[in-house]
């Protein structure tokens, strides 16, 4: 099966518990006035792919000792068939793949998916969808209710978890303020389109706290660097 994504990569160390795939589905038609990943929005932008392309990145995940697979966008919920075969392929194989002992609290990887809907608009269609999920963060990006609150980026998101690994995993983190680096900064080499002497380009991965991403983008400028595919999720 087909789908748009926005972006892939390993480790994110920012959405989740561990070092995580995060996979960034394309397309959100939910509009959240303060949106930071505006670049999501367009369901026609990222990269077509095949569900079994994502897989074959979360087996060597995996491999690498992945404690969890993090799907975010756009809006995952926007391409639900795709979203379902990816996390019902991504449950599969964590079972054979997982290896012992990679993870800090020894349990199996699990599988987080953040939408922007909140839990009554969810309806049957979308909670099948969801449901190979260990947990799920619900709710729009509101910017007038910052909050603390780890892998959130708005007071009114709910982590839930879904599942019995999914209540163990995130038990700890449900009312936990973050108290470490909640962004995740990436240098990667330049890009071929901007020639060999080209300035390396930046992504941050996470959800900075209020005032965060100003700085960072302002720190980035005045060392010549620029951000590329902006994959925080607020
Ligand atoms: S914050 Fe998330 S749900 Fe809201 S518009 Fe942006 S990508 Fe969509």
């Amino acid at each position: 099966m087909r789908v748009r994504v926005g972006g892939t990569h390993f480790p994110v160390e920012t959405l989740g518990p561990g070092r995580r795939l995060g996979i960034w589905l394309q397309g959100c038609p939910l509009a959240c006035p303060g949106c930071m990943s505006r670049h999501t929005w367009e369901p026609e932008n990222g990269e077509s792919m095949d569900v079994a392309e994502l897989l074959e990145l979360w087996r060597a995940a995996l491999a690498r000792g992945a404690a969890g697979l993090t799907v975010s966008g756009g809006e995952p919920l926007a391409q639900p068939a795709a979203l379902a075969e990816l996390l019902r392929g991504a449950a599969l194989l964590r079972a054979a793949w997982t290896r012992p002992g990679a993870t800090d609290d020894g349990l199996p990887a699990d599988l987080l998916v953040y939408t922007g809907y909140e839990e009554p608009e969810l309806g049957a269609a979308r909670r099948a969808a969801l449901a190979p999920a260990d947990a799920v963060v619900t709710g729009r990006f509101r910017i007038a209710e910052p909050t603390g609150l780890v892998w959130r980026g708005s007071a009114n998101q709910r982590l839930t978890p879904q599942s019995g690994l999914g209540r163990v995993r995130y038990a700890p983190h449900l009312d936990r303020e973050a108290d470490e680096p909640t962004v995740q900064v990436v240098v990667e080499p330049a890009q071929a389109s901007d020639g060999p002497s080209g300035p390396p380009s930046v992504r941050l991965f996470g959800v900075p706290r209020r005032g965060e991403l100003t700085y960072f983008e302002r720190q980035l400028r005045e060392r010549g660097l620029r951000l590329r595919g902006r994959s925080w999720r607020p």
